[in-house]
């Protein structure tokens, strides 16, 4: 059986970390790190991650504000306020919801916050970096899987890594960080011969959105399996991407669901505001 990584444990540890560290910025710089969230409308599920979010940075010690803008708000007047709080020294980072209501386009809202100030590592320049191999700004739910296999004790050099989804918000950024960390990577989608990919690989990192897409039959012996899905099924419970029980008698550590991932993105985005903060001045 797979030894369990446990996310939500490993995510309270690093939220108390960041506590402490908080209180000593505050003590010797006197700068207190502050997150602006910008929310617009209604969506249901974008109302329970904001509240997730401004709860865990203010546990930690952080500003933190949350703009909630009318479902009608024009794109100049979303822009403007992204200006006001570039502008804003309170402000270390800042993040746009998604999803926005569809006549706002998130590229441009994403571009116009400051590189620096991007607290979800979604900016071009901050993707591009990471493509360069240069310091960014790194996305939260792919920098918290690094940390996952870290705490694992599972080294990237060398392996085999296969990543389910090339959505610029996890897999794109995934398969770079695991190429960054020596890892042969292969990043699948739609047309990929998903069994083959699958079976060879070490490190499998799944973020497609699909209920138990990847079967654990396919699971390699030994791998190590990370689960980025989060689907809700008619019933009410939370089910990943991957078939959990099954993967779980053939993977040597998984991720679960919920308690995996989903904590970890979290606690990424308090340290990238942290990150941004002690940066600051410098
Ligand atoms: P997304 O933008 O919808 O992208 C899904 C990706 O999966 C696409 O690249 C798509 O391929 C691929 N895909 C879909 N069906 C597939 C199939 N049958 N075979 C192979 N590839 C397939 O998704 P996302 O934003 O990355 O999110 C993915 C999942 O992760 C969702 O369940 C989301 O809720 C979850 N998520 C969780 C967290 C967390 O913190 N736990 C954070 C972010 C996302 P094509 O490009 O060919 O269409």
């Amino acid at each position: 059986m797979a030894q369990l990584i446990d996310g939500k444990a490993l995510a309270a540890r690093i939220r108390a970390e960041l506590k402490g560290k908080v209180a000593r910025l505050r003590q010797e710089r006197g700068i207190v790190p502050g997150l602006a969230v910008l929310r617009v409308g209604e969506d249901p599920a974008s109302k329970i991650y904001v509240t997730g979010k401004k709860k865990a940075a203010e546990e930690i010690g952080f500003n933190s504000w949350e703009h909630h803008l009318d479902e009608k708000i024009s794109q100049p007047e979303v822009l403007h306020l992204i200006a006001a709080l570039n502008d804003d020294a309170q402000v270390h980072g800042m993040l746009v919801q998604l999803p926005l209501p569809k006549h706002l386009d998130p590229d441009p809202l994403i571009m116009a916050v400051k590189a620096e100030k991007d607290a979800d590592g979604l900016h071009p320049v901050n993707a591009g970096r990471l493509m360069l191999g240069q310091r960014a700004v790194q996305a939260c739910t792919p920098r918290g899987i690094m940390r996952l296999l870290e705490e694992a004790g599972v080294s990237p050099a060398g392996k085999r890594a296969v990543v389910v989804g090339r959505s610029n918000i996890v897999g794109k950024p995934m398969a770079l960080m695991l190429l960054a960390a020596d890892a042969t990577v292969t990043l699948c989608h739609r047309k990929s011969d998903l069994r083959a990919e699958v079976e060879r690989a070490d490190i499998l990192v799944v973020a497609a959105g699909v209920p138990e897409l990847v079967k654990g039959a396919w699971v390699k012996p030994g791998a190590t399996v990370i689960d980025v899905g989060m689907n809700r099924k008619p019933d009410g419970k939370l089910v990943g991407d991957v078939e959990f029980a099954a993967a779980a008698e053939r993977a040597a550590f998984i991720t679960p669901v919920p308690g995996g991932v989903g904590p970890m993105t979290i606690a990424m985005l308090m340290q990238n505001t942290y990150d941004a903060a002690a940066r600051a001045g410098r």
